[in-house]
């Protein structure tokens, strides 16, 4: 085996895949069936409902056989035209990728550079939108949670800017890992596009995505000339489902109708957010009792941006974060995040979004600051502690 055979249960504390609730896995567990089914259709149209309340939103959804890359490359090639002017403010690894992939597909990008620790200002996307007095641009596309650095925008606070400089620029939030974690609404903040997927908090394994369409996102899709077939709106609109062009899968729709009654009906989606809440308190709380001794510390410098999801931790000049990682995976069967593009090697991530609870934050915790010792990293001991604290009086 790659590593020693381990007892219990791996703790997996990546922020995405993210554990999945066994009566979630064994609602997947069914014999395949055809998607036009009646029995499959009530359930199928019963998800959609339930999903439209996660997003808080009355509005369309439309469901791709894809992980988030999919629903990101729909919400541009069905609303925009080739040549078109998008804004991205920078968050990080995440907003870069959205760029790239709106680059390859002929659009005019403008990456709003930022401080990936602090985030970026709301000022500079002010700036930048009153500047664009002859509207080019046709599309501000949000990172809601950055995911490789542990820091939320917040795109409430873009919707305000656009309304008051009176900029028509569709308004778009990628919110695969925010979705099901802190509080997100689609139509009261005025978000004509969003994208989510299945494997963060909404507790699903990997295997679709979907994009919220507001109205006004129709009118832009009615007028869009971009190419695309397998992502079209209108191709799904045709359809019984009013999604997915090709294969619908039919399995992770009944894990999905039973993560959305654990998320509506038994836990109720305030305390789903209330718990992300008091777990990413308690890791920050315990990172940044590590960050004493010249310890690692939490990557993201803005308390205000710091992401109820994920927690970047940085680790201290000279001490490389994959090591720490292999530790607590090959010893002690906790596996993390690892650091994405630049932040490689410097930052470890650890996942507190979807099926989790105090003991299964206080096992990760306890588990990293045993690889830390190990690892011979300079950190204050006592992080654990420090989580229980915060745990116990939140
Ligand atoms: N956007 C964010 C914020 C993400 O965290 C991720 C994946 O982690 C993606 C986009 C890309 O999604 P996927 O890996 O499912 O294609």
């Amino acid at each position: 085996p790659a590593r020693p055979v381990a007892r219990g249960r791996l703790f997996f504390a990546n922020p995405g895949p993210t554990n999945i609730p066994d009566s979630v896995l064994l609602a997947t567990a069914r014999a395949s069936m055809d998607f036009n089914d009646p029995a499959f259709l009530a359930v199928y149209d019963a998800c959609v409902e339930g999903l439209k309340k996660v997003l808080k939103t009355k509005q369309h959804l439309f469901m791709y056989t894809a992980s988030g890359h999919g629903a990101w490359e729909a919400s541009l090639v069905n609303t925009l035209s080739s040549g078109d002017h998008v804004l991205i403010p920078e968050t990080g690894h995440f907003s870069d990728s959205w760029a790239k992939m709106a680059k390859a597909l002929g659009l005019r990008v403008t990456l709003l550079e930022a401080d990936w620790r602090r985030g970026i200002e709301m000022a500079r996307i002010r700036e930048a939108l009153a500047a664009d007095t002859s509207h080019d641009i046709k599309a501000v596309c949000c990172v809601h949670n950055e995911t490789a650095a542990g820091t939320r925008l917040p795109v409430e606070q873009v919707r305000a800017i656009l309304d008051e400089v009176k900029h028509p620029a569709l308004l778009m939030a990628d919110t695969i890992s925010s979705l099901g974690c802190f509080d997100f609404r689609m139509d009261e903040w005025g978000v004509d596009v969003c994208v989510g997927g299945s494997q963060k908090g909404l507790m699903l394994p990997t295997g679709f995505s979907f994009t919220g369409a507001s109205e006004k996102a129709m009118a832009a899709h009615r007028a869009s000339k971009h190419p695309r077939h397998y992502f079209d709106w209108t191709e799904m609109l045709a359809r019984r489902q009013k999604s997915f062009v090709g294969t619908v899968p039919v399995t992770l729709f009944y894990g999905l109708q039973e993560a959305l009654r654990l998320m509506l009906d038994e836990e109720g989606l305030d305390n789903v957010f209330s718990r992300h809440a008091r777990l990413a308190k308690a890791v920050r709380a315990c990172v940044n009792h590590w960050s004493g001794n010249n310890g690692p510390q939490l990557f993201c410098q803005n308390p205000e941006r710091a992401s109820d999801s994920v927690t970047a931790v940085l680790m201290p000049e000279g001490h490389d974060a994959e090591k720490v990682r292999k530790i607590a995976l090959e010893r002690f069967n906790v596996s993390t995040g690892g650091g994405l593009n630049k932040l490689g090697g410097k930052v470890f991530r650890i996942g507190h979004l979807g099926d989790l609870n105090e003991p299964m934050i206080l096992g990760t915790l306890g588990a990293v600051e045993m690889a830390l010792s190990l690892a011979g990293v300079p950190h204050a001991k006592g992080g654990v502690q420090a989580a229980m604290d915060s745990l116990a009086s939140s």
